[in-house]
């Protein structure tokens, strides 16, 4: 894949970025080294003191970095302002909860263990590279970077190829907040070189978002040299609609869900499992709602829908349509893709799926929903549970026992009830199964990161 940005719009190549050589990258891994030595000693308040000047740079640049993520992917641009607004939120709430994320703990009873005095205190791990995705090229940086550099680790960044103008402007931007050289930088390489920087000795850790294969290679590579991995993968949600809800709501959620950055996002509803009760209403409304969306320019405030980040994605996405219409699905809307430039496919949803399809297991990374319709709650979760991801959730019903239950049973790193899958500062995100493993953001993502040193004192 070349490092370049190439506009999903009009499918041209806007920019085309060399890869850096061998002796780059190297003199990157040890400014990094050494900025995570610098990082290390400097007080918890001055780091997130530069997290916040880093969060002022970014909001200062909203426009200028909307309208890139915008150029690189395909987003709306209203979408694309969120991002970087949500950004800039989360490196605050991280900056202003630091303390204390890593206060120290002390032991409440250390003479059970023969001392005077015991805690816990977290420390940096040290080098962390982050392999990361292009469908929210900032924020899911962000999630990483923000808690990573606040614990006093540095950061390496592989970005994905085709959005090097966020991976430079990441490259730039805590430098500039005033974090010591070196403290995060890009790295301009293909992913091939990944495995090779997991086994040098100066990475310590590594996280990645993305695809299940990219994961499975980083996490394999990561094994073999004992080192620590954080793995965001893939997601095809279940959204299950049950009898009782308001289902004007439930519809429009369900299909901005579904959506959501040009419907590729990993947490984006994919499977929508409806009760056979209120099936036919929810399902007429849905279809309706997905028909009236605004497919275009992402440029454009008034569109709702892109065009797919490559033609690779929607090539990959015609393919999952074209396998469960061949083996009898029903196109209830959208399905085609039309003529013209840019690689656009319109919001479409299937139903009268079957387990011989593709698209009951796999992920639809794209504005493609899958409908099923279940008579009771056990079958519900059947349905959800049946994919080999775990990622997120979303229940809608009106009973508490019932929300309870699901809950309970759903198999996923969160259930959202009565509103759709998102990712926050607040709350930790993270999967089950194919989904991969850990955590980011919320309390537990700052610690990812960090060496749980316990500390006995005679
Ligand atoms: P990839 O997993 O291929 O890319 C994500 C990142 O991993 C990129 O930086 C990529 O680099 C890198 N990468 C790819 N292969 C390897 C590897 N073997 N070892 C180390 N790093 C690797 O995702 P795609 O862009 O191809 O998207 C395909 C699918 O991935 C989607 O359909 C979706 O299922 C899933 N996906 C999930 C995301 C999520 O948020 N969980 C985000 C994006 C994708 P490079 O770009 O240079 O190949």
């Amino acid at each position: 894949m070349p490092i370049a940005t190439i506009d999903p719009t009009t499918g041209q190549t806007v920019k085309t970025f060399e890869a850096y050589d061998a002796a780059e990258v190297r003199r990157r891994l040890d400014r990094a080294v050494d900025a995570a030595a610098t990082l290390r000693e400097t007080p918890i308040a001055q780091r997130a003191d530069w997290m916040r000047a880093a969060a002022d740079i970014v909001e200062n640049d909203l426009d200028r970095l909307a309208r890139m993520l915008t150029q690189e992917m395909g987003k709306p641009i209203t979408q694309a302002r969120a991002e970087v607004h949500k950004c800039v939120r989360a490196m605050r709430f991280e900056a202003d909860h630091v303390e204390e994320l890593l206060a120290d703990q002390p032991l409440a009873e250390p003479d059970a263990v023969g001392a005077s005095q015991a805690w816990t205190t977290w420390q940096p791990l040290g080098v962390v590279l982050a392999v990361m995705p292009w469908n929210f090229a900032l924020w899911q940086v962000m999630r990483f970077a923000a808690p990573a550099l606040l614990a006093g680790n540095a950061g390496l960044l592989k970005h994905a190829s085709n959005v090097p103008q966020a991976a430079l402007y990441l490259d730039s931007l805590f430098e500039r907040a005033g974090f010591p050289p070196g403290s995060f930088q890009a790295l301009l390489i293909p992913s091939s070189q990944v495995a090779g920087l997991i086994q040098d000795d100066r990475i310590a850790a590594v996280t990645i978002t993305g695809s299940e294969p990219a994961g499975r290679s980083v996490a394999e590579t990561a094994g073999k040299a004992i080192k620590k991995s954080v793995l965001e993968l893939g997601g095809s949600d279940p959204f299950i609609v049950m009898p009782g809800v308001d289902l004007d709501t439930a519809s429009s959620t369900a299909v901005r869900a579904r959506v959501q950055n040009n419907g590729q996002s990993c947490i984006a509803a994919k499977r929508f499992v409806v009760h056979t009760d209120i099936y036919d209403d929810f399902v007429d409304q849905f279809t309706a709602k997905m028909a009236d969306l605004v497919v275009g320019d992402p440029m454009d405030e008034a569109t709702d829908v892109g065009p797919l980040a490559t033609e690779s994605g929607r090539r990959d996405l015609a393919e999952l349509v074209d396998d469960a219409t061949a083996k009898g699905a029903d196109v209830l809307v959208g399905g085609n893709v039309g003529d013209g430039p840019g690689w656009f496919y319109p919001p479409t949803a299937l139903a009268g799926l079957t387990d011989d399809m593709r698209i009951v297991t796999e992920e639809a990374f794209g504005p493609v929903a899958a409908i099923y319709r279940v008579s009771d709650r056990d079958e519900a979760v059947r349905v959800a549970n049946q994919t080999s991801f775990g990622l997120s959730s979303a229940v809608w019903s009106p009973d508490a026992d019932e929300q309870a239950w699901f809950v309970r049973e759903l198999d996923a790193g969160a259930v959202f009830v009565n509103g759709m899958s998102e990712s926050s500062a607040e709350l930790p995100f993270g999967g089950v199964k194919a989904s991969g493993y850990g955590r980011e953001m919320g309390t537990a993502g700052i610690h990812e990161f960090c060496n749980l040193k316990a500390v006995w004192k005679a």
